[in-house]
């Protein structure tokens, strides 16, 4: 037997893919090798190859024990009961089904589209007001020429002989505890009942193809970094008139310069000197619109936090907004010149603790004492 591809690579991913890149790597490549979708020679095999891999790294017990022992590692763990090798032509259906739905060994009825996920970066503004995007989609479409029918229009798909239509291959079998059937997918047909001999040249006889679409967006005010939205049959097209999938769209928020998000809260983070803290001023604090006028009592601490009603984000599904929180920070002054030393100095006399000489008149009075 050759040497087993890395599962890794079988599937074109890194040691570090998360699990949703195990799924994301599996599902296109079991569109492309699928024998439903290609015929040239070796892409039994592939799939084969794509579904193995995939059963492995998909759980987390069997990838652990193939990043330690290698191909050898889920096998002696997991014995041979399901044998990796034994995967026969039938055998593959349970995960391909997981993903597409429906039974591969019966083909006949209508089957939902493929979920999709996809993510979009909008601004922190975007997210606290709403915003429409557009957004490209990649995923399977009906054929245009065939409208999925997969021949060559003018052309009828004929009925398979093999199966007489029905798709799948009925066999007898004796065992010990008697007689009985066992169906499976029919391996000229695919399960599909019908061959078609004239293949639609655009698709091949896929059926389908690859296509970008465009979608417009309306993203809700008031969405949060890492929200997901469900965009009911946004995503791939079923077969055989079967409904629409879904998309995922997880929406992604950039940082702003001046604010953090809490809730629908805003913090923004004020520094102050002690001057400004001791007398009190008057400030302007950024606001998503327009700037706020804030005026800072005498004697505001270090941490006092003030609130500005309603400048927060609009909540996402009922009216009104959130907070700004302005959390106030005194900052101590460092390279002070002579004159702001000296009436720091002055200042300290004032308050009755008048200031110890700084290091270097220590210093001095240390080589003093020392003779
Ligand atoms: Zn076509
Ligand atoms: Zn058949």
């Amino acid at each position: 037997m050759a040497a087993k591809r890395d599962y890794y690579d079988v599937l074109g991913i890194s040691g570090n893919a998360t699990p949703e890149d195990v799924k994301k790597a599996f599902r296109k490549l079991a569109m492309k090798y699928h024998p439903d979708r290609n015929n040239s020679g070796d892409a039994s095999e592939q799939f084969k190859a794509v579904n193995e891999a995939y059963e492995v790294l998909s759980d987390q017990e069997k990838r652990a024990m193939y990043d330690r022992f290698g191909h050898a590692g889920p096998q002696q763990a997991f014995g041979g009961a399901r044998g990796f090798e034994g995967f026969g032509f039938s055998g593959f259906g349970d995960i391909f089904d997981a993903f597409f739905g429906g039974s591969t060994a019966r083909r006949g009825g209508p089957r939902r589209g493929a979920d999709l996920r996809q993510s979009v970066r909008i601004s922190f503004e975007e997210a606290a007001f709403g915003t429409d995007q557009t957004i490209s989609v990649d995923g399977y479409e009906l054929c245009s020429r065939c409208a999925g029918r997969r021949a060559e229009p003018g052309s009828e798909p004929e009925r398979c002989r093999n199966c007489e239509g029905t798709g799948e291959l009925r066999r007898v079998q004796q065992s010990v505890f008697g007689q009985f059937v066992n169906v499976s997918m029919c391996d000229r047909c695919q399960g599909e009942g019908a061959v078609v001999s004239k293949p639609c040249k655009t698709c091949r006889g896929r059926g389908y193809e690859e296509k970008t679409r465009k979608l417009q967006v309306k993203i809700p005010a008031g969405i949060d970094n890492g929200a997901q939205m469900r965009l009911t049959g946004e995503g791939e097209v079923g077969e055989r008139g079967g409904p629409r999938g879904n998309l995922y769209l997880q929406v992604n928020v950039k940082s702003h310069k001046h604010f953090q998000r809490d809730g629908d809260d805003l913090i923004y983070n004020l520094e102050v000197n002690f001057a400004q803290a001791a007398l009190g001023d008057q400030t302007e604090i950024p606001t998503l619109e327009k700037p706020h006028s804030l005026r800072i009592p005498s004697g505001t601490q270090s941490g006092q936090v003030f609130v500005l009603r309603g400048q927060g984000v609009p909540h996402l599904r009922s009216g009104g907004r959130g907070d700004l929180l302005v959390h106030t920070h005194v900052v101590t002054p460092k390279n002070l010149s002579a004159e702001q030393k000296e009436l720091l100095a002055r200042l300290a006399e004032s308050m009755g603790t008048p200031l110890s000489p700084d290091d270097k008149g220590l210093l001095n009075k240390i080589k003093d004492a020392l003779g």
